[in-house]
């Protein structure tokens, strides 16, 4: 740290993503990423002359894919909104709506409480319930911003449009941001929910079910004057913050709807399948809507659990904090990769 940092900033506790090796000899369930990669159409699109393009800016509108993303998901385009990956729409949020202060759950995604310190904003953390549901009641009249991820993370568990509609309308000074990153899974979306309210803003990214993680494509569906509030962010910050190759990428994942719906299905066939394996052996697996699951053992500790792994070129994510230390996250890899975690559990535990 230089001595010129704002003294903020010097105490600010940052995000630390999961590990991201680059000698690529782990089967990698630390993150969340899909197994199966973009689609054809995706590859294909990303041609020679697209990339001769880049000397010129994209568009910051993103017009293309807004119109063909306003079509699959039957919301108009002005009530959309494109930004460099869910985490900069999130950023966004905390930076504009966050004046009253912010409420989120004490075991949910790592970056609410970084982006309330970052803006000073108040924080009211919810627990979750002794089985790690959301606390619905505990959110109703906040009055404050509120962010809630469904399907949760790291528990995976999902609530329904209905419960979260009790928070919204309860909230109705302030606005509440459902982050979808997981809502293709199995749980289902609150998008429908935003033409009936003004305060609510669901966020989605391609990061996990659309393959894209390292193009960096988030999104927002809300009524079209926090659309608007969030451009005044994007074009005072970076009117550029989707480049071109993922526009283009972005668009061809989207005509081709169906391979990801695909593979989500995979995904899910696959994780149910983990988890009663798992149950099998004795542990304890929440019930997952999303493509990760949440899982310990009376056998062996978390922290060691996820040691013992890595050893074996398995990487998966544990959390130190209290309540889910005994946890470790496992994302949902393709059927072969899941094969060889389950002969590594297996192996480990009967060391
Ligand atoms: C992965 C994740 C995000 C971030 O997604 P990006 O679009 O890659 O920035 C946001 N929220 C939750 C809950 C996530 O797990």
């Amino acid at each position: 740290m230089s001595r010129f940092l704002k003294e903020k900033l010097k105490s600010l506790e940052t995000y630390t993503p999961g590990e991201q090796p680059q000698d690529k000899k782990y089967i990698k369930l630390n993150t969340n990423e899909s197994p199966y990669p973009p689609s054809e159409a995706v590859i294909n699109a990303l041609t020679r002359s697209e990339i001769e393009d880049l000397r010129l800016y994209c568009d910051p509108e993103c017009k293309k894919l807004k119109s063909a993303f306003a079509e699959l998901y039957g919301v108009s385009e002005e009530c959309l909104f494109f930004s460099n990956g869910s985490d900069d729409i999130l950023n966004f949020v905390f930076w504009a709506f966050g004046q009253d202060g912010a409420a989120y759950n004490d075991i949910t995604y790592g970056f609410y409480s970084v982006f309330a310190e970052l803006h000073s904003i108040k924080p009211t953390v919810v627990p979750l319930k002794n089985d790690f549901t959301v606390d619905i009641n505990a959110f109703l009249g906040q009055n404050k911003l509120i962010v809630i991820a469904n399907p949760n993370a790291p528990t995976g568990i999902a609530v329904s449009p209905a419960e979260i509609e009790k928070i919204i309308a309860s909230n109705r000074k302030n606005i509440v941001v459902v982050d979808e990153a997981y809502i293709d899974f199995g749980a289902e979306s609150c998008i429908g929910l935003t033409e009936k309210y003004d305060n609510l803003l669901c966020v989605g990214t391609f990061s996990k079910s659309r393959s894209m993680a390292g193009a960096r494509l988030g999104f927002a569906v809300g009524n079209k004057e926090l659309i608007n509030d969030l451009d005044r962010l994007k074009y005072s910050t970076n009117p550029y913050n989707v480049n071109r190759l993922t526009q283009i990428a972005g668009l061809a994942a989207v005509k081709d709807n169906r391979y990801y719906t695909d593979n989500c299905k995979k995904i899910m066939d696959t994780r149910d399948f983990v988890t009663s394996r798992l149950r099998g052996m004795g542990f304890t697996v929440l019930d997952s809507k999303a493509n990760f699951i949440f899982a310990k053992s009376d056998k062996i500790s978390g922290s060691e659990l996820y040691k013992k792994l890595k050893e074996k070129d398995v990487l998966v994510r544990h959390f130190e904090s209290e309540r889910i230390s005994d946890f470790n996250r496992i994302t949902i890899g393709s059927r072969e990769e899941m094969e060889i975690f389950l002969a590594k559990l297996n192996e480990i535990l009967g060391e």
